[in-house]
């Protein structure tokens, strides 16, 4: 059986209009920029869906045949109701049509909103400049060429000189960025101006219903964001096999504003997660030395020296068993490792820091990389499409990095990764290791780092809090 990759979700692209008309009445605004009229960079629908097509749900043919008992309430699939698995349109449109051109109160400004089809002599036709403007504009500079890349629904803004000549022109072309050309007694000359976001923090608080990425959404929390909770989280729950309806989270991120407009996001500052009853804390946290990293909020490290799950959101398709029967061999064998069932092309990273021993072809896995991670470890990812760039025997890789793509070269039935865990030279499942931990929050660092940590756990309590409130009036 070819396992199809899910189907792409829809998207749902927030269009995020605004207006610049009836600001142009005020005179003191005049020279200051325009808010344009642009449509948002589309949001892209997270695939974390753990809501999985229903071909996924059969058993792979190179599922075990002695699947235990309790195996299937073990599937994330089996616990999760996604019979109702909400729509998630959570985008606002706020569809104010910017006029095409706006007469001015100001006599010396003119300002006229990009159409498609439009050129700059087109634009400046509209405002009542002769063509010739246009070829001393366009000649003047190299980087005024810029101004003849507008976009539709971009403003440009013109300001003339007391004879109605051009003076100068600006427009902005994103949120943080205006183009300049304002004219001289040697010309026009050209300036960028880049304007710095305001970061401040802000909180999300999530319900698992049908999915991490669904709640997410729902939450209004960023698709990387989400991701980056995801990764911060990975050490300790295992997002394939572990997420279930009920499960929360409260994030405070950091959240880029321009003229009270987000434009953009930072960093997890801190994060909960809470997974079938247990709580998970995460904070952000720079030392000394200038390295950052989360921490649980009593100071020990989130991060440990091995990925539970070296692929994203996969479904454990076969277990770590003695003994089971080879779907191609067709004769009992044990199973050295776990199976992972994930689309074609799923990145597949590396579980720790070490350094590749294999990467090319061995019999049956196909594709494999091995990799030594200090002189007691040992992964291997079989049955992979391809190798990532720069992965190779001898290379060193660090933890989470892609080594390569599932796929299903070798002995497979299916795209998958086979994957192996060694301790000292003895195969052992990776499912059932205890990881070892990194290094906790320095003893002289310690007073420093609480400091910090425990007015973001208080405000996370305390924002929770109001938010369940305002809920239940
Ligand atoms: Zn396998």
């Amino acid at each position: 059986m070819t396992n199809e990759p899910p189907k792409a979700p829809p998207l749902y692209p927030k269009s995020h209009l605004l207006a610049a008309s009836g600001i142009a009445a005020l005179l003191s605004l005049a020279l200051l920029v325009f808010p344009s009229s642009e449509v948002e960079a589309k949001k892209t629908t997270l695939n974390l869906e753990l809501e999985s097509p229903a071909d996924q749900l059969k058993q792979e043919p190179d599922a075990p045949l002695t699947q235990t008992a309790d195996a299937s309430s073990d599937s994330p699939f089996a616990q999760i109701d996604n019979s109702s698995a909400p729509t998630e349109e959570t985008a606002k449109v706020e569809p104010v049509p910017a006029p095409a051109a706006t007469p001015a109160k100001d006599p010396s400004h003119r300002e006229v909103t990009v159409s498609r089809g439009d050129t700059l002599s087109t634009l400046f036709a509209k405002v009542g400049l002769p063509a010739a403007a246009v070829h001393e504009v366009l000649a003047s500079n190299k980087q005024a060429k810029q101004f003849s890349q507008l976009k539709s629904g971009q403003v440009l803004q013109i300001e003339l000189d007391k004879d109605g000549q051009l003076a100068s022109l600006h427009s902005k072309v994103s949120d943080l960025e205006t183009i300049r050309l304002t004219k001289s007694a040697n010309g026009y000359a050209f300036n960028r101006e880049i304007s710095k976001p305001v970061v401040r923090s802000a909180y999300a608080h999530g319900v698992i219903k049908s999915s991490l990425s669904a709640s997410g959404q729902r939450a209004g929390l960023p698709h990387s964001l989400t991701m980056d909770l995801a990764r911060i989280f990975g050490y300790d729950i295992d997002f394939a096999q572990d997420i279930r309806h009920g499960d929360e989270f409260d994030v405070i991120y950091e959240q880029k504003v321009m003229d009270g407009k987000v434009v953009g996001n930072g960093n997890i500052i801190s994060a909960r997660f809470t997974n079938r009853g247990k709580t998970f804390s995460a904070i952000r946290y720079t030392n000394k030395q200038g390295n950052t990293n989360y921490y649980t909020a009593d100071g020990n490290s989130m991060r440990k020296a091995f990925i539970r799950t070296p692929v994203d959101f996969a479904r454990i398709s076969s277990r770590f068993s003695a003994g089971r029967k080879h779907p191609i061999l067709n004769k009992i064998r044990a199973h050295k490792g776990v199976d992972y069932a994930a689309p074609r092309g799923t990145p597949i990273k590396a579980a720790g820091d070490g350094k590749v021993l294999l990467a090319g072809r061995r019999g049956g896995y196909g594709n494999t990389v091995i990799i030594q991670h200090g002189n007691r470890y040992q992964t291997l990812y079989g049955h992979m499409q391809g190798f990532a760039k720069g992965v190779k025997t001898g290379s060193s890789v660090k933890q989470g990095q892609v080594i390569g793509y599932i796929g299903t070269t070798g002995l497979s039935t299916g795209p998958h990764l086979h994957y192996e865990f060694q301790v000292n030279g003895v195969h052992v499942d990776p499912l059932g290791q205890k990881l070892p931990m990194a290094d906790p929050i320095a003893k002289a660092e310690r007073q420093r780092f609480l400091q910090q940590s425990q007015p973001l756990v208080a405000r996370m309590n305390q924002e929770k809090a109001t938010l369940l409130a305002s809920n239940k009036r």
